[in-house]
């Protein structure tokens, strides 16, 4: 496999959202911030996972106002 440099932009790949087990799917679905309602957690649907060469994040629709929620993931090294 070889990795193009210089052409990150591009590189976005979707995962399966679907693949995380049931309580990781509940949290990401729960845990939102939406910047239309200015509200936490008022959840999200239709959740779609991208992924990056740097980033990783989840987009999907605030629950409550249908505006687009993201919610990055990071993982932290202990
Ligand atoms: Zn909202």
């Amino acid at each position: 496999m070889s990795v193009e440099k210089g052409n990150l932009e591009s590189k976005v790949v979707e995962r399966d959202f679907y693949a995380r087990s049931e309580e990781e799917q509940q949290d990401f679905l729960s845990q939102t911030w939406c910047n239309q309602c200015m509200e936490v957690d008022l959840g999200m649907k239709n959740p779609k996972e991208f992924e990056s060469s740097e980033r990783l994040w989840i987009e999907g629709e605030c629950v409550n106002c249908g505006a687009q929620v993201v919610t990055e993931i990071v993982y932290e090294d202990e």
